[in-house]
């Protein structure tokens, strides 16, 4: 079965290899002190680097999820606030993590079809930190580079943090425009879930020294401590780190990537507009991502075109949260090759 759903995803066809080369490697053994795994660490951010244009001087580091990632920004990086920007179910979970450590968060909801209006925007001197979710998986809407461009010259005093758990490694992302950034393996990097990423700019690496927060088995502070040596603060994920370097490895640079990713977004909002009883969840091209696309249409037809895509073989992503019954999700994700998205494209052709 192939699977549309837009996390977990479909993983990379290469994996069986990657999984095999993996255990001959002798690497899933190896200590996560050895010069075998401080290797694997530098080579895997070396890769972000020269595929996914990671600034050199932004520091790759290991968590076991994005939702990890949500508690640590708060915990180890926020000293006043952190103000949300937020559309979707996972924007609201993360102001929900921040709000339970930190009781002064705060933020604003925009709806899945409106553009931030950055011109109006206000934050107060209270909140030190933008929280930005960039592609909302939940109701298919993305923050465009542009809109966070507008932020960051807006509030040049706050720093921005970034969810782009379902859009790194699918679009390309202009690191310098904000000082955290993080995702997790099991969207667009095609890989089985487990494995949580977080890239700091230096100057976010400064403002978690100047907080000093330390002693929790995940401060920031003791993972950066780790890191510099290329090591981690318990014992990783190996296997997942292993596989994220050989995706990396094989991977075109992300330019090419974002092409094609949007060139596939464009033929699936095609086969949708052009049928009759399908509608695009989200109206405004400008907030709908690139890497998620939601369709939506009432509940007997949306019930009875998964089941008949079901008995050829593609399982579409269920709709989430209150569109679950009158939506699905597709996985716009690199993992899935073109023709598995043409036959898709094919199928929705005849709703
Ligand atoms: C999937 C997802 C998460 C949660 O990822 P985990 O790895 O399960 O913690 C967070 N934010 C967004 C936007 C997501 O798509």
């Amino acid at each position: 079965m192939l699977t549309f759903a837009p996390g977990p995803s479909k993983v990379y066809d290469a994996l069986p290899t990657y999984l095999q080369d993996a255990y001959e490697a002798g690497i899933l053994s190896a200590n996560h002190r050895s010069n075998a795994f401080m290797s694997l660490y530098q080579e895997t951010e070396q890769l972000m680097r020269e595929k996914l244009h990671m600034p050199d001087d932004y520091k790759l580091l290991f968590t076991s999820s994005a939702t990890e990632n949500w508690e640590i920004i708060t915990q180890s990086i926020v000293e006043q606030a952190s103000f949300h920007i937020y559309s979707g179910s996972f924007g609201k979970k993360w102001i929900g993590f921040a709000k339970h450590i930190n009781p002064a968060t705060d933020g604003l909801k925009v709806e899945a079809n409106q553009s931030i209006d950055v011109a109006n925007l206000e934050i107060p001197e209270d909140f030190d930190v933008i929280a930005i979710t960039q592609n909302e998986t939940a109701n298919a809407t993305e923050v465009p580079m542009a809109v966070i461009e507008g932020i960051k010259d807006k509030f040049p005093e706050k720093m921005i943090a970034v969810d782009t758990t379902s859009s790194m490694a699918g679009i390309v992302l202009d690191f310098s425009l904000a000082d955290i950034w993080y995702a997790s393996v099991q969207k667009c990097f095609g890989l089985p879930a487990g494995l949580g990423i977080l890239i700091l700019s230096p100057k976010a690496i400064e403002k978690c020294e100047h907080k000093g927060e330390s002693g929790r088995y995940n401060s920031l502070s003791f993972i950066l401590e780790n890191a510099a040596g290329y090591q981690t603060h318990y014992t990783p994920n190996v296997l997942g780190i292993y596989l994220l370097n050989r995706v990396l490895k094989d991977l075109e640079e992300i330019q090419h990537i974002d092409a094609t990713t949007r060139d596939r977004m464009q033929k699936l909002e095609n086969a949708v507009a052009q049928s009759k009883s399908l509608r695009m969840l989200v109206d405004n091209a400008e907030t709908r991502s690139k890497t998620v696309l939601a369709v939506t249409g009432s509940e007997d037809l949306i019930t009875s075109i998964k089941k008949t895509a079901e008995k050829e073989g593609m399982q579409l992503g269920s709709g989430y949260g209150p569109h679950k019954p009158t939506s699905f999700r597709i996985a716009n994700f690199p993992a899935i090759t073109n023709a598995e998205i043409d036959k898709l494209v094919a199928f929705l052709g005849k709703y």
